[in-house]
């Protein structure tokens, strides 16, 4: 990973970290979901407001690393106001790129500053910190009531 990058995703992360977005209980939710991820201890809330198809609001609530906790901020300032099928889309992007399958020459301007979730590729056992409130979040998407639990 170039020196750009790197620099640029631990200041992300700090950021994020240390200034969470969204980070609340959103009390008349019409859709939430719960996730953990056994291997750090992160635990995950995802709220959302979801009307017909369209994402009103979201936000999340929990306790785990920096990685984790930056990752549901990002996240949660990049879905809202979009679409379900368009969160869905962002959520299989931003697989591929933590989990190093994008390809060579991948577009991604549509993840903004989630891009330097790139970072995480050098260090695997961050990839569930940084995954856990995506999965969580679909599985709120479709109300599921299961605990997502990366295994
Ligand atoms: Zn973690």
């Amino acid at each position: 990973m170039d020196q750009e990058l790197r620099e640029l995703y631990q200041q992300v992360i700090l950021d994020h970290n240390k200034s969470p977005r969204n980070f609340r209980k959103i009390d008349k939710h019409t859709n939430f979901a719960e996730g953990f991820n056994p291997l750090c201890g992160d635990n995950v809330d995802i709220y959302l407001i979801l009307d017909e198809d369209k994402i009103i609001d979201i936000s999340f609530q929990g306790s785990g690393c920096a990685i984790s906790k930056a990752s549901a901020s990002l996240m949660t300032s990049i879905l809202k106001g979009k679409t379900v099928e368009e969160a869905e889309k962002i959520f299989n992007k931003f697989h591929l790129l933590v989990t190093d399958k994008l390809g060579d020459n991948p577009d991604i301007e549509d993840l903004g500053k989630l891009a330097v979730f790139a970072g995480v590729r050098e260090f695997p056992a961050r990839v569930k910190c940084a995954s856990l409130a995506w999965h969580t979040m679909i599985n709120a998407l479709h109300n599921k009531n299961e605990k997502v639990v990366t295994e």
